[in-house]
This record gives C-alpha cells, sequence and structure tokens, in this order.
C-alpha cells in the first residue's frame, strides 16, 4: 500500500477498507488498516501524547509514525500528505525504548502509569526531525537559576 484516503467519519464503521484513513473527530480517533496489507486494524488515538493529524483540504498527515510493534509485521510507516512513508523495522531494544519514553511523556503529562490500552506505539521522533524551537523546561529553569 502506498497512499491512505482520508475519510472522515462520525461513527467508525465496523468493518474497514484497505487504504482509507478513519478519521472520527468527535471521537477523537483515527483507524485504518495496517500499510502493509496484513488487515490487522491499527488505532491511532488522538491526544497531546497521542497522535495528532493534519489536514490541508486534500491530504493528511498524521504524526508521530505509527509502529505496528503487537503485529507480526511489525511494520513501521509515517503518514505524510496521504502517503505513506516506509520507516525502518525496529529492534526488541528499539521497541522497549521507545515504549518507556512513550511512558514517561504520559506520566509526565499525567502523572500517572495507568495509560489506556493500545495495540500500538508511538515511535519516538526520528532524528531526522528538527529540534523543537523551544527549550526544555530544565534548560529553562537552569537559565533562571544563571546555571
Ligand atoms: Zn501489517
Amino acid at each position: 500500500m502506498k497512499r491512505l484516503t482520508p475519510r472522515f467519519v462520525e461513527r467508525m464503521p465496523s468493518d474497514l477498507e484497505d487504504g482509507i484513513l478513519y478519521i472520527g473527530i468527535e471521537t477523537g480517533t483515527i483507524l485504518h488498516r495496517c500499510a502493509c496489507g496484513c488487515g490487522h486494524e491499527v488505532n491511532t488515538p488522538l491526544g497531546r501524547t497521542d497522535w495528532s493529524f493534519t489536514y490541508d483540504g486534500e491530504t493528511v498527515s498524521l504524526w508521530p509514525s505509527v509502529g505496528n510493534w503487537s503485529f507480526p509485521c511489525r511494520s513501521h510507516y509515517v503518514v505524510k500528505k496521504n502517503r505513506i512513508e516506509w520507516a525502518g523495522a525496529w529492534s526488541d531494544e528499539e521497541v522497549e525504548a521507545g515504549r518507556r519514553a512513550d511512558r514517561a511523556l504520559k506520566e509526565r503529562r499525567y502523572g500517572t502509569l495507568e495509560t489506556p490500552l493500545q495495540n500500538t506505539e508511538i515511535a519516538p521522533i526520528p532524528t531526522s526531525v528538527p529540534a523543537p524551537t523551544k527549550p526544555r523546561w530544565w534548560t529553562r529553569v537552569l537559565g533562571r537559576l544563571g546555571l
């Protein structure tokens, strides 16, 4: 599969079609079938520590990447302007590091270990992404302390 076509829906259909990115604004969820063609349903919930998407009126981009580590295919890709951009498969160590980073992010944000059950993990931001322009909070704190 090379592309996903966005479809805005009020209610998620029980049976998903291949090649469609189902976007449920009301429910804050995005569903699609794994782009490798294995047929697994991929759930990428929207949220500040989950996924976000941009829609330019025609195409949709989803961020961060989708890492289907729980599926046998272990496919990993980014949806960019409806196109599937394949990313490399991760080793077990990388998957575990990604999970830890995701948990740490959610703990900082929500102060809890309880995260909704998901079959899909968020991959950490690849190194090719520009660094955030805002300094991290601890950089600001150190700056204020004159360190
Ligand atoms: Zn797959």
